[in-house]
């Protein structure tokens, strides 16, 4: 693994095995081979069962490569040891989709929360909470419920969360799927701000227009095989 690499998939392959369910195995992902670099900002496009999902889960060590190797943030995967783990995912910012608040807890103690399950001392938590909010431009909603902000700005509450431990990496998992298209514009910047403060984003998506107006490297999976590895298709017919 070179110095500025992050996360390296090695000839990967993912199959689910259909034993309990007796049904076929499915080859969820095969011959994936990539890297990407510390501070990189990735999108990983592709349609519904591509393999998105599962390329995620294997970054995130929720599954593991049936072949090949997984290397996130310097761990091998297929190695790490299940006390290991919790170590892993420290390392790793995650947003979903459906934001995943939890409802009878304020903004501010949503992304306290998420620091004080880690064992992290109040004194700390009293401080990056609340650069957390700012960050996302939120530090005046920190006592509302869930419930109270709209969909933009409960997603802006999960960012926050997610990057308030400082995390070199930042998943995001079709993160403008539940949002009005103005404010997904909103999310993406905030994701695109947090990635020039230094941290690596990978951002899934099956919406192409969304990535392709970031210009950002777009990794498409298809049939669960990386078929292209670049800028997406229309920015190169637009730089001819
Ligand atoms: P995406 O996120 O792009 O929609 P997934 O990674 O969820 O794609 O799925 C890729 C393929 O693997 C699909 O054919 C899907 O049905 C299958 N798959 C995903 N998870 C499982 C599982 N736990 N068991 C069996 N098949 C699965």
């Amino acid at each position: 693994m070179e110095a500025n690499e992050i996360i390296r998939f090695e000839n990967v392959k993912k199959i689910y095995t259909g034993l309990e369910s007796k049904s076929k195995d499915i080859v969820a992902l095969q011959n994936v081979n990539l890297s990407i670099n510390k501070g990189e900002f990735v999108f990983v496009l592709g349609h519904s069962g591509a393999g998105k999902s599962t390329f995620l889960k294997l970054i995130l060590r929720e599954e593991v490569a049936t072949q090949g190797r997984v290397i996130v943030n310097g761990r091998d995967l297929s190695k790490i040891r299940q006390r290991e783990i919790p170590y892993l995912r420290r390392g790793l910012g995650v947003v979903f989709q459906d934001f995943r608040l939890i409802p009878n807890m304020t903004a501010y103690e949503n992304v306290a929360f998420a620091m004080r399950v880690t064992n992290i001392p109040e004194k700390q938590i009293k401080r990056r909470v609340p650069y957390a909010l700012n960050l996302v431009g939120l530090a005046g909603k920190a006592r509302s419920l869930p419930q109270e902000l709209s969909g933009g700005e409960q997603q802006r509450i999960a960012l926050a969360r997610a990057v308030v431990h400082s995390p070199p990496i930042i998943i995001a998992d079709e993160p403008t799927g539940n949002i009005d298209p103005e404010l997904s514009v909103e999310i993406m910047e905030l994701l695109q701000a947090i990635n020039s403060l230094g941290t690596t984003v990978v951002v899934v998506t099956h919406e192409h227009d969304l990535a392709a107006r970031f210009h950002k490297r777009t990794i498409t999976i298809d049939h669960g095989e990386v078929i292209d590895d670049g800028l997406t298709r229309r920015e190169e017919e637009e730089a001819f």
